[in-house]
């Protein structure tokens, strides 16, 4: 459905965003989580025909987005961040206008505005002032601005910053629900807006792509956390031997039980052939647990391996790093 090609783009001598490739298939909701200045919204400005890329393509439904700009804005719904909306305007004044700006034939622009308005859970605020709503009504009137011509595809540009967690899980249950006819790119440096919406995540850092995954692949390792009676015998031998297990740590001691960590092959899942020889050599078992690392730890040390690859790589052009100074 989204297709990025070796995107780069500049602002000047500055490289906000360098051989950027991702795909998003129809129906997935993608997160795009950076730091703040990671190429984030620029990402997005491009996707969405706001910017011109330096280099590199973006495909939305097979339009390339430098050939055919308004093709690809047809089937596209964008909140930028801060969706700029008229403050003086009711709301179903301004959804109106916004119907007509899209091009709705004028006979469709009521049920386009009635549908838009049910799906945001606006009914009650239709003859409110913009200006009157809280913040997160206004991001309601935002994304009900996005789906007035039932796009295909919803781009979102932190689409609950600045909101209160009430706001927050409103908006989120909101995107799930519209998420259901649509495919959604969302961008946030939130890891938890990440773990509570989406299914899949690209990683940008410093303008280049860090990782594109699933979540639950994210969220996987290599690593069987086992906890056995301190009385437990010959456990490093006897993990060792599970097949599938490469190695074996000791990790300590605490109340009563000894714990280790057994690290696996990649993609072997050895949690039952570990239980089942935990079992067979009568130990007393505390826990055997597959270890998940949080998003935040994957993220840092994706940070971290990042600096350590930009200390060694030759230099190319000038980083933002270089630009700034
Ligand atoms: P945030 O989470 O803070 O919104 P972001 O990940 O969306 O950040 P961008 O806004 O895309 O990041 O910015 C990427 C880089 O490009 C930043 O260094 C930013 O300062 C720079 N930048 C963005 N817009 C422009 C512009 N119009 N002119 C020059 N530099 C820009």
């Amino acid at each position: 459905m989204i297709s990025v090609r070796n995107l780069e783009k500049r602002y000047g001598d500055l490289r906000a965003v360098s051989e950027l490739s991702f795909e998003v298939e129809r129906g997935e909701i993608v997160g795009l989580l950076g730091h703040n200045g990671a190429g984030k919204t620029t990402v997005m400005k491009v996707m969405t025909g706001f910017l011109e890329p330096t280099r590199g393509t973006v495909t939305i439904g097979g339009v390339d987005v430098t050939a055919d700009r308004i093709g690809v804005q047809r089937q596209i719904g964008y909140l930028p961040e801060n969706a700029p909306l008229y403050p003086e305007m009711l709301v179903q004044e301004y959804l109106l206008m916004m119907a007509e700006l899209r091009g709705i034939d004028p006979g469709d622009r009521v049920p386009a505005v009635a549908d838009a308005v049910k799906a945001t859970g606006l009914e009650g605020r239709l003859v409110q002032p913009i200006s009157t709503l809280s913040k997160g009504y206004r991001q309601r009137v935002g994304l009900a601005q996005a789906i007035l011509h039932r796009p295909d595809v919803l781009v979102l540009d932190e689409p609950t910053n600045g909101l209160d967690p009430v706001q927050i899980v409103e908006i989120r249950d909101l995107i799930r629900r519209l998420a259901q006819t649509t495919t959604v790119i969302l961008s946030t440096h939130i890891l938890s807006e990440i773990e509570a919406v989406c299914s899949r995540v690209v990683i940008l850092i410093d303008g280049q792509l860090a990782a594109d995954d699933t979540l639950a692949h994210l969220l996987s390792s290599n690593v069987v956390r086992v906890r056995v009676g301190a009385g437990a015998k010959d456990v490093p031998r006897v993990l060792a031997k599970v097949e599938g297990v490469e190695s074996v740590k000791r990790e300590g001691e605490r109340g009563g039980y000894s714990e280790w960590r057994a690290i696996c092959a990649e993609g072997v899942d050895a949690t039952p052939a570990i239980a089942r020889a935990a079992l067979d050599a009568g130990w007393t078992i505390g826990g055997i647990t597959p270890e998940t690392p949080s998003l935040e730890q994957v993220f840092r040390d994706l940070m971290a391996r990042h600096v350590s690859e930009a200390r060694q790589a030759p230099k190319k052009s000038p980083s933002k790093k270089e630009v700034a100074a």
